[in-house]
């Protein structure tokens, strides 16, 4: 029996009978949060890490409110619409040459299913039969059948085993790059290789692993070298998370399909997109109507949804934005060392503006306590972080002004040295 009877909402990776009363936000603004008690909180995780320009930025939310007003939503197969044409150009201008056909959905789940389908389908069109998908260990690509096939197995996943198509995962860039290489060779040995999806540079809701470029670059060319489409997820690590505007900005070798999805319209509609070269588009050319792509959502490209993705990128384009992005990079570079300094946590990384590091107790897995203490900890003090397991991290809006800084920095080591 539910503890709620009052409430007829079931909510997300949520134990009905067992949590708490889910707190009542009323608004936002900025970095922060505002409870319907009068509690404010300054959400140092960018609400599932989707807010990066802050809550209720006006320039987006104007942007929102006029497009509203002029056209809604209207069916996109026969039809297009300015903000979509024009989001699309844009974007295309900002990724590597090359990546300039894009489709669009709903959701980061969706940007990758029409990844998934992108490549395999990419063979089959060709008339060629590849049927193995690679992915890695501690990848997390989303909740619907085929993102969650690629993620990798756990408890999020457990109770649909069956259900799910087969996929390799190498070892993790992060813990075995080495072995992870090997196995990708092999791998593609075997000549049935149709994709490879992977979150570049940091693995997500896995626990915030990190890899390097370096290696990310072998794992690319060795695929491509093959024919075999790279798939970059940068569902999170799109738009400046990793300090530059997009993960692969770092590397050398560039994807062939692209995932883009929570910080495309700055966090505030869903909307996502998947970005394919010229080739893989290509293959889906043909007098034959067999061989389009045979994906579309009611939503997909969404008039609002895309004047909000339009604004947000007037955002990042903004001169400023840079320097800010430099500053929250140094702030968690300073604070990686402080902690460091306490002796009390381990494997501290930081790629740009995600810091993370583990904080071990006796009780591993996703329910630990001292990760839990610390958040508990910080949120007395007015701080919303939400540890993964053992993993705490912190990736904050980009509005972060240096107080708030100042004041996440002190609260947080207060807390470390206090456990
Ligand atoms: C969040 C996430 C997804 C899923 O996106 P949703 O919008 O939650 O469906 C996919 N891939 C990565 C890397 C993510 O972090």
């Amino acid at each position: 029996m539910s503890s709620k009877p009052e409430s007829h909402v079931w909510h997300p990776y949520t134990q009905m009978q067992t949590a708490p009363q889910p707190l009542k936000v009323t608004h936002g603004k900025g970095t922060k949060l505002y409870l319907e008690d009068g509690r404010v909180l300054l959400d140092a995780i960018s609400s599932w890490w989707v807010t990066v320009h802050g809550h209720a930025h006006p320039h987006v939310a104007e942007a929102i409110a006029r497009q509203a007003n002029t056209l809604e939503q209207v069916i996109f197969a026969g039809f297009t619409h300015p903000e979509a044409e024009r989001l699309a150009d844009r974007l295309v201008g900002h990724l590597p040459t090359g990546l300039d056909k894009v489709f669009f959905s709903d959701d980061g789940s969706t940007a990758v299913e029409v990844a998934l389908k992108m490549a395999w389908q990419y063979w089959n069109n060709k008339g060629v039969t590849r049927n193995r998908i690679l992915a890695f260990e501690g990848a997390y690509h989303g909740d619907t059948f085929g993102a969650m096939s690629a993620s990798a197995r756990s408890i999020f996943t457990k109770a649909f085993g069956p259900l799910m198509f087969d996929v390799q995962h190498l070892p993790s860039l992060s813990e075995d790059p080495e072995g992870s290489l090997e196995t990708l060779k092999k791998a593609l040995k075997g000549g049935d290789v149709a994709g490879l999806i992977v979150e570049p540079l940091v693995q997500g809701a896995g626990g915030m692993l990190m890899h390097s470029p370096e290696h990310l670059d072998m794992v690319t060319s060795l695929c491509q070298s093959e024919g075999v489409p790279v798939i970059f997820d940068e569902v999170m690590t799109g738009f400046y998370r990793t300090g530059r505007l997009f993960a692969m900005n770092h590397c050398q070798h560039k994807p062939d399909i692209v995932c883009l999805a929570k910080g495309l319209t700055g966090g505030f509609l869903p909307l996502s997109i998947t970005v394919a070269r010229s080739h893989i588009y290509d293959a889906f050319l043909s007098q034959d109507r067999g061989k389009m792509l045979f994906h579309g959502h009611s939503f997909t490209a969404n008039p609002i949804g895309c004047a909000a993705a339009n604004a947000s990128l007037d955002l990042f384009e903004s001169p400023e934005l840079p320097a800010k992005i430099m500053a929250i990079t140094q702030w968690l570079g300073q604070l990686a060392i402080s902690l460091r300094h306490t002796g009390k946590v381990k494997n501290i990384r930081q790629t740009g503006t995600i810091l993370a590091f583990d904080l071990p107790s006796s009780e591993t897995g996703y329910l630990s306590t001292a990760a839990v203490q610390v958040r508990d900890r910080l949120f007395s003090k007015g701080i919303l972080i939400r540890p993964l397991g053992e993993v705490v991290y912190l990736l904050p809006p980009y509005c972060v002004e240096r107080e708030e800084m100042q004041t996440i920095y002190e609260e947080l080591l207060a807390a470390i040295q206090d456990l």
